[in-house]
């Protein structure tokens, strides 16, 4: 299949509309990362998602709804707290599981009977949904396991030949997946996956935030996850990915004997200066790091990185987020220096 590389000009979203309609695939930007989008209704357009990304069928897609008005349609309750979440937070990088209806097809979430609704800012994003009238199903549109996309040259890395087309929108502004939540009780949150809605900005509207154990810890064997995405190797590169915790100093010691000379170490912005092995920055600030983090981790690809250093972030507000993705990216192996 030839993927053409439609604009963010109306007439373009228009086409990218009418191929979503048509039960076809489409690349499309949004505020955290690029997503692969078709209608969330169409059981066919939905299993070519899983096929194209290469997705286990049991990790479910999130619906994305032009406001969260539409939820009604197709959840079978909503509780009070989601309204008020909703007041906040949509359109944005929150994404609310509630109860599902029969409008939405098993095989969209994954057979569980629940459906996680977002209200994408993104404009790309939001006037595709309107301009199709459909509930778009977009999980990110990378090739499963590999590090997510935030532009549309990603995406066509990933996905070229086999999605109907790819939206270029530029650079994703946050940079990592909505934050993932399920409501308890009336006013307790569970965050399944953080991301830049953090737990204190949560905290704002409910008694209670819980972050789920799976997003710092690895599931054990046969252990049941709140959220299936945190079962699987996730935003890996092809580059042995070994997380450091702790100061520069440490860090450059630690480096200074494992081998400098095969490896890239990934550090801070500040810490470039005094850096005296090969290495990429990867911001200062916790919102900075979540914005290059996926496209650094591609890049460590491209130059051919064999194993990579990363000085670990942050676990605070947003850090939480980048320090989630790092850590499944290096299949949970931290080492404390
Ligand atoms: P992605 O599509 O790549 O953004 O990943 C979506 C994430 O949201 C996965 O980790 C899923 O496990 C999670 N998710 C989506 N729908 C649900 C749901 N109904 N219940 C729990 N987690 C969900
Ligand atoms: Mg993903």
């Amino acid at each position: 299949m030839e993927t053409v590389l439609l604009s963010d000009s109306e007439a373009d979203l228009l086409k990218a509309a009418q191929l979503i309609k048509n039960g076809n695939i489409v690349g499309i930007p949004t505020e955290t990362v690029y997503g692969l989008g078709a209608d969330a209704s169409n059981e066919a357009a939905v299993r070519n998602i899983f096929a194209a990304k290469g997705r286990p069928a049991d990790n479910p897609l999130i619906v994305h709804l032009a406001d969260f008005s539409h939820a009604v349609k197709y959840t079978s309750y909503i509780p009070e707290l989601a309204y008020r979440l909703a007041e906040r937070f949509c359109p944005g990088p929150l994404t609310m599981v509630l109860p599902k209806n029969d409008l939405i097809p098993m095989v969209t979430s994954g057979g569980l009977d629940t459906v996680g609704i977002r209200v994408p800012s993104h404009p790309v994003m939001h006037r595709i949904i309107e301009l199709s009238g459909c509930p778009i199903a977009a999980p990110s549109a990378n090739t499963s396991g590999y590090p997510s996309p935030t532009s549309a040259a990603h995406v066509m890395n990933d996905m070229n030949g086999k999605v109907a087309a790819v939206v270029d929108g530029g650079e994703s502004e946050f940079g990592v997946e909505s934050t993932v939540i399920a409501i308890e009780g009336e006013s307790t949150v569970r965050i399944l996956r953080p991301g830049c809605i953090t737990k204190d900005m949560l905290l704002e509207l409910c008694d209670e935030v819980i972050i789920d154990h799976a997003i710092l810890n690895e599931l054990a064997a046969g252990e049941k996850a709140a959220s299936p995405g945190m079962k699987y190797k996730h935003y890996s590169p092809k580059a042995d990915i070994i997380m450091l915790e702790g100061d520069l100093e440490s860090f450059i010691d630690f480096v200074s004997k494992h081998d400098p000379e095969n490896t890239y170490s990934l550090i801070y912005d500040e810490d470039g200066e005094k850096f005296p092995f090969r290495y990429m920055t990867y911001g200062g600030t916790s919102l900075e790091q979540a914005h290059q983090i996926f496209a650094k981790l591609r890049e460590l690809d491209e130059i051919g990185a064999e194993k990579v250093f990363v000085r670990a972030p942050s676990k605070e507000g947003v850090g939480l987020a980048v320090y989630n993705r790092l850590i499944r990216a290096a299949g949970f192996e931290v080492i404390r220096i």
